[in-house]
Order: structure tokens, then sequence, then C-alpha cells
């Protein structure tokens, strides 16, 4: 039911004509994560926008418009068997248990594309030199040994402090792992900078190179608990629940090549105006930004006859506890409008 309602939140975000196949397994995985994803892979299929680069499978089966690997599944998810879980879907998580719908939001997030084929070993670095032993006894669907030591498209979009597209720095090399463990990569796509308003996208790239974690995460720091950017950094927190992406996330898909559904925020050719509210459903704070634009304007939030409840002005954040259950609409000066629901 948690995961369900995961994939419901990125199904209205996505848009695919092909079903996305998933398989769950729940496994012990330690204390050490909560779940583990792999995305099945394809490279060089029909309409693949970047040649020689790797896409996850249901990403490449969107742009093709058919299913390329009929009787594989698209994406693999273990979640700990281990954890304590909060099965609700409430986002009202209690504390010292881990909200499923929030971590399985995170994972396929993975599974969808949010994801590259960075390795270091010693001080080398490589794109595309993965191996299905790096994973093991995890099963995975990748085709490892086809690799080519190609990028995946996530991967294209990582950029040097040195402000060089990593890329483009010889692979494998030193050079190149050395960027992977720089902590100052940043991610240099234009659907991703229009959500910051332009600023710096950080990477999660740690000074000691975490397989599976650096580089194809958000930077923990720069987007702690709380923070409407906080679901694809690599660490979760208990007693605490984050059910929408945020734009800067959905920026990127984009930019990865997935079409959004229209009024997730970075829908062309409106997206500078577009209205991006998270999360939603909201229970008391919900936050709001325009792509592009900063978070400080003047909105209204109406109900569905139009009656406005809540006129405020210049803070990104209102607090909508006092609104009955139901459906809203948020709406900058301009007109623009967000549905959002309060629990
Ligand atoms: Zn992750």
């Amino acid at each position: 039911m948690a995961i369900e309602h995961a994939a419901d939140i990125w199904g209205s975000i996505l848009v695919s004509d092909v079903p996305i196949k998933v398989a769950v397994s729940w496994t012990a995985l330690g204390s050490a994560a909560l779940g583990v994803t792999f995305p099945n892979g394809r490279k060089d299929f029909i309409n693949a926008p970047v040649a020689a680069t790797w896409y996850a499978t249901s990403l490449a089966n969107s742009l093709t418009g058919f299913e390329l690997n009929p009787g594989e599944d698209d994406i693999n998810i273990y979640l700990n068997s281990g954890t304590n879980w909060y099965t609700g879907t409430d986002g009202n998580t209690p504390a010292g248990q881990y909200d499923l719908v929030s971590v399985a939001l995170h994972e396929l997030g993975h599974g969808i594309g949010f994801v590259g084929l960075a390795k270091k070993v010693g001080s080398e670095g490589s794109f595309g030199l993965l191996q299905a032993s790096d994973f093991a006894p995890l099963i995975t669907t990748f085709p490892w040994p086809q690799q080519d030591t190609l990028p995946g498209i996530f991967d294209r979009f990582l950029r040097a402090p040195t402000l060089e597209m990593l890329v483009d720095v010889p692979n494998p090399s030193v050079p190149l792992g050395s960027f992977f463990t720089c902590n100052q990569l940043t991610w240099n796509g234009p659907n991703g900078l229009a959500a910051s308003g332009g600023g710096d996208i950080r990477i999660y790239a740690p000074s000691t190179f975490a397989l599976g974690s650096s580089c194809v995460h958000l930077n923990e720091a720069t987007y702690p608990a709380g923070n409407p950017h906080e679901l694809m950094t690599p660490f979760s927190s208990a007693g605490h629940s984050n059910h929408w992406p945020g734009p800067i996330c959905i920026g990127m898909l984009r930019d990865i090549g997935w079409n959004l559904a229209p009024g997730v925020g970075m829908d062309e050719p409106a997206m500078e105006q577009q209205l991006v509210v998270f999360p939603n459903p909201v229970n008391d704070l919900l936050t709001f930004s325009r792509a592009g634009m900063g978070t400080s304007y003047p909105f209204r939030i109406v109900d569905l006859s139009g009656r406005t409840m809540l006129l405020a002005n210049g803070t990104p954040t209102v607090d909508v506890s006092a609104l009955a259950a139901g459906t809203y609409l948020l709406m900058g000066a301009e007109g623009k409008a967000v549905r959002f629901v309060k629990h």
C-alpha cells in the first residue's frame, strides 16, 4: 500500500505510455541501508536522445514508446526487512520508525534514472566499469558486461569544480577519481538549474567514495531533512517523511529525458511561470516555489468554488493546518494555479 502510494506519486509526475515494471524484494540489508535499487538499462535504442549512453530502461521504454525488455523487470528494489517501517501513507511517521512511502519514493527515483555508473577503485575513477559482483549477493538485471566504459545519461550532467563536465575527463583516470571525491560536484542541466533558480545543485561527492551513494544523490548537507529537495539525498531520518521529490529533482529528471505530466512544475513552455507545491498532500506547512523565479511573490489559496481561504505575500511557506481537509488551488498573482490536497 505504501509502495503503491509512492508509485502513484511518481505516476502523477512522469508521463509514459509503457507501464513501469517494478520488482520489490524484502531482504536483510544490515543496519546501514534502508533500501538498494538497480534499474535495468538500455543504450542506443530507437529515439535515444544521446548515443553511447545508458538509460534506465523505464526511461528508454518511455522515449521509445514500447517495451524494449519484455520478460525483464525495469527496476529491482531491495528493502531492508530488518528496518522498523511505518507503513501508513499519511506522512505522520512516529518517532523511531522509517517512512516506507518516503523510502520507496527515493528508491523508485533511482529506478527511473536518478543514478549513474560511477565507480572508484584505489585512486582511479570510472564510468561504465561496474560489475554484477560489486552488488552481490543482490541480484541485478542491468547488463553490466555490455557497459563498454560508457556513462549513464545522469553522469553526463555532472560538473567538476573546474567547470569541466566529468564525461569529458579521461575515463578511467585518476583525475576522474579525484573529482568523484571532491565534495564540489554540481549538476549542469538546464531544467534542474531553472528549478534551483540558477543556484548550484550540489551532488553528494564525499571525500571517501561510497559505491551506490557517491555521485548518485543530492548532497546531504545542502538539502537536509525538511528541505524541499531532500528526497534524493543519501540519508533518511526516522520519524520523518517526505512525499514529494521537489522541483530540483523533477527538473533533473526532465534533463535526463523524462516527459513530465502537465502541472508538476517543469512542463514546457510555461516552465518559468509554473508553480510547484510540496508536500502534496499536505498536513500543515505548505512550501511553494515558481521554477526559475525563487519563492518570494504574492499568492492566495482558493477552494474549488473560487473562495479565497488564505492570502499572503513574500513567504515561501504557509501554515495550512487550519484549512478543512480537501482540494485547494494555490494561485500566483498572475493567475497561474496548482492544485494540492489538504489532509
Ligand atoms: Zn539512494
